[in-house]
């Protein structure tokens, strides 16, 4: 492997850092190096960098107490940090040190890294964002913290066992976390259920149940700055009080039992993306979450001020999505209740310090809660939920009087669907700003779920496009196009990404382009040799791969992927001779667990690579490849390697997409439709450097209007109609031949609610373009450096440098 990080750290000796990885290892861990396992030397080099980036943490921390600014919360049910040695070295310019330390003591660095267990807190996108935006918070010195739920068990760990998924526990603590501080005097007590007793406005919450909060702190290091941030996350603990009454009536084994059932609450991520689950489990998580984050916050402020008048000068609170909206009210019953504040002035309060952020508009992933499920385990946050509801449509009456409609709309009560509190209305309610996550989103956000809002609060919808960290998705995912970088425009890429413009002026240079062509060659051979290691298949490097990674949903349509796949697929068997663009698809994602089309598809991906990797004819021309366990580390090998990006979900349903951003900055070419953020990446790249198809939001409605018939689509396209009855007779499961009438139906008879077969001509007629330009090598690099050059406004520091002006309203501390 190339050492790409190359600036030395002067203050640090190689020496020194053999010295405490070995002080940790016998000391800390209390092992003898003789005998030490490569996890216990991980885990000891872990904990002499962590050593290093102590110093630092401290420093921030007092300085953003001393300089007494303003600070943002950003709560959050999914944090999706990925590794964390490398990044770290990488952030404090350590990596060349501890990776020379670790040889003379017979280790290989890049071998421990690997060793390190992915923490697997979050379900995809929106996880990875707030792990994201934590990097580009610590990098651009910015006051405040990530607040979060250490579960136990991440995100289910994926096999494909007989082409289907199978999933088994993610234990990512089996080694223990090195990386974490355990705070045993930061606790909190959370409660549910029980009784209201009134007390003129305010109220007592009785008899309830009793959990602990325990605060486990993570550094979260800037790259290139002494500045850092903290990632806080909430474990829970029984609390002693609960059980004291079985206890005491001898019924020992009772007691430990409720003991267990309290400490569940943080036991276990939900793998739902983009549906919610109505678990009661679930809303006892988001309830755990945001009740110890707001007692914390509360409590750090009065430390400081002896005063809650300032409140809302000193704190902003940031919602990703609707999973912490409880912080409302539970914010408003602390401030009643506990700290003697008028209602009005509570609501004041919190309209100020709360915002929200949008991540979809699709209605199986609206959140919404029984009220009488609440009423049971928040029966105070149900009054102040219905109390501000009531204040709120009293004001939209005086607007509007008798608009009985209107009202029932904007209820944060859906009296309808038999009693249900609608999440995001009561955080659009309760907040000073609501955005949406990319140009295209955050317009239909106005436009249809929120329409009534808008007009109401004009001022209070914006846009953020989301963005990525180049640290991790660059910097380190890429060594070997880095490098090519760092030659050519320097090495202050990492924090100022709009710099990669100036690649621009070496375009034209055979050479420089060359060095492209080169670093993505390697990166297609690391790839290869792990597919080749891991799966047993073997791949061309030479090959374009065309990949498609992200979780299994209907509306990522992954299905239409494998639709061109097996018309490629009829095309090569047709004329096996003729002159093919050899191609190798790659797959991965995780299915949630309960969703049975989405494992299906899965099934059928994989289906279809035994047919087509197992045919004679088709040799190296195609090969179809689904890599399980889908996860950051995995996307860190998969995407560099990467010469096209599957990016084509139905348009207007994907938010904004992350991955697509991800791609494009390592080179790799968009296929596309006009969805999420891919519409601002056409902008940027330009319409010659981008692969853009299919049907736009409004013809996507206008079909829906106007009874679209996916039927006409199948009688019509004769390749469509000759893969569509393969899939529907077993061609690719002779074993049961029925297996796939379902996906069949769902396409052809049953309405194809993601209007695939819409798609599908000018998919694969796409597709042919894509071939066209990679049979000239050169035009296709100069496309992919148009594409790395013009990525520099999708760095999620510039997404944070707007939150932060735009919406938190707060400004880099002093160091
Ligand atoms: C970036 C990322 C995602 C988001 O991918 P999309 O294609 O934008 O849905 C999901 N999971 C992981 C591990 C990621 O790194």
């Amino acid at each position: 492997m190339n050492a790409p990080f190359s600036y030395a750290s002067p203050t640090l000796s190689v020496d020194a850092l053999k010295h405490s990885i070995a002080y940790k290892l016998m000391f800390t861990l209390g092992k003898d190096p003789a005998i030490a396992n490569k996890h216990e030397w991980l885990n000891a080099t872990l904990l002499a960098v962590r050593d290093r980036m102590v110093e630092r943490w401290l420093r921030s921390n007092r300085a953003q107490l001393s300089q007494d600014v303003r600070q943002v919360y950003y709560l959050s049910m999914e944090f999706l940090v990925g590794r964390t040695l490398s990044n770290a070295l990488l952030a404090m310019g350590m990596y060349n040190d501890t990776q020379a330390a670790l040889e003379e003591m017979g280790f290989d660095l890049e071998d421990l890294i690997e060793e390190e267990s992915d923490p697997g807190l979050g379900n995809g996108g929106l996880g990875r964002l707030a792990a994201c935006f934590l990097d580009s918070l610590a990098t651009l010195g910015l006051p405040g913290r990530g607040y979060g739920i250490r579960y136990e068990y991440g995100m289910f760990k994926q096999n494909i066992v007989e082409g289907r998924q199978a999933e088994s526990p993610d234990y990512w603590l089996e080694y223990g976390n090195p990386w974490e501080f355990q705070r045993f005097n930061t606790r909190y007590k959370v409660r549910f259920g029980g009784r209201i007793q009134h007390e003129g406005s305010r109220a007592r919450w009785v008899e309830t149940e009793e959990v602990l909060a325990t605060a486990y702190d993570q550094i979260i290091p800037g790259y290139d700055t002494d500045t850092t941030n903290t990632l806080r996350l909430w474990g829970a603990q029984a609390s002693n009080e609960i059980n004291l009454g079985k206890f005491n009536q001898g019924d020992y084994f009772a007691a430990v039992e409720d003991k267990n059932h309290s400490e569940n609450v943080s036991r276990v991520l939900y793998p739902n993306d983009s549906t919610y689950s109505g678990r009661e489990l679930r809303l006892r998580q988001e309830y755990f979450l945001v009740s110890a984050t707001v007692q914390d916050i509360l409590h750090r402020h009065w430390t400081m001020h002896q005063t809650f008048d300032n409140l809302a000068d000193k704190i902003a609170l940031h919602l990703n999505d609707t999973h912490p909206v409880l912080a409302i009210p539970e914010l408003m019953r602390l401030l009643i209740d506990e700290n003697k504040f008028s209602w009005d002035d509570a609501f004041d309060v919190t309209c100020q310090v709360f915002s929200y952020t949008n991540h979809t508009l699709m209605q199986e992933a609206l959140e919404t809660w029984p009220v009488d499920m609440i009423g049971k385990i928040l029966p105070r946050h149900l009054q102040i939920i219905f109390d501000i509801n009531d204040y709120f449509l009293k004001t939209v009456q005086e607007q509007y009087p008798d608009d009985w409609e209107l009202l029932a709309r904007i209820s944060i009560i859906d009296e309808n669907n038999g009693r249900r509190i609608r999440m995001a209305w009561l955080a659009v309610v309760a907040s000073h700003m609501v955005n949406g996550v990319s140009e295209l989103h955050s317009n239909l956000m106005v436009q249809s779920l929120f329409a009534d809002f808008a007009k109401l609060f004009p001022g209070r919808f914006c846009n953020k496009t989301n963005g990525i960290t180049p640290r991790r998705w660059l910097a380190l995912a890429n060594p070997p196009l880095s490098a090519v970088l760092d030659e050519t425009i320097g090495r202050t890429w990492r924090t100022e990404l709009s710099q990669l413009d100036e690649l621009k002026q070496h375009i034209d240079f055979p050479n420089f382009i060359e060095l492209i062509a080169h670093a993505k060659l390697q990166n297609k051979k690391r790839l290869a040799e792990f597919v080749s290691q891991k799966l047993d298949i073997v791949i061309d490097p030479q090959a374009m791969f065309d990949v498609q990674i992200k979780r299994i949903h209907e509306y990522k349509r992954q299905l239409l992927n494998v639709l061109h796949i097996i018309t490629r697929y009829n095309r090569i068997k047709a004329e096996p001779d003729a002159d093919w663009v050899p191609r190798v698809s790659i797959f991965a994602g995780k299915a949630a667990s309960a969703y049975q089309t989405a494992k299906h598809i899965i099934h059928l991906i994989n289906d279809v690579a035994q047919v087509i990797n197992n045919d004679p004819q088709v040799k190296s021309k195609l090969k179809v490849v689904f890599i399980p366990n889908y996860s950051v580390s995995l996307a860190q090998i998969i995407i560099p390697a990467a010469d096209l990006s599957e990016q084509i979900s139905l348009a207007g349903t994907e938010a904004s997409g992350t991955s697509n951003m991800k791609f494009a900055l390592n080179g790799a070419l968009t296929i596309g439709t006009l969805d999420g953020a891919n519409v601002e990446m056409l902008d940027h790249v330009g319409a010659e450097n981008i692969f853009i198809f299919g049907n736009t939001t409004p013809q996507v409605e206008a079909l829906r209007s106007n009874g679209y018939n996916s039927h006409l689509y199948y009688e019509q396209d004769a390749e469509l109609h000759q893969v569509l009855t393969q899939i529907a007779t077993g061609v690719f499961s002779p074993q049961e031949p029925g297996r796939y009438r379902n996906i069949f139906d769902s396409l052809v008879n049953l309405g194809d609610h993601y209007q695939l077969l819409a798609d599908y001509r000018s998919y694969v007629d796409t597709q042919d373009k894509v071939d066209k330009l990679y049979r000239n090598p050169d035009t296709w690099t100069r496309c992919a450096l148009h594409n790395i050059a013009n990525m520099g406004y999708f760095s999620s520091d510039r997404t944070i440098k707007e939150y932060a002006d735009e919406i938190w309203a707060i400004k880099p501390i002093q160091l």
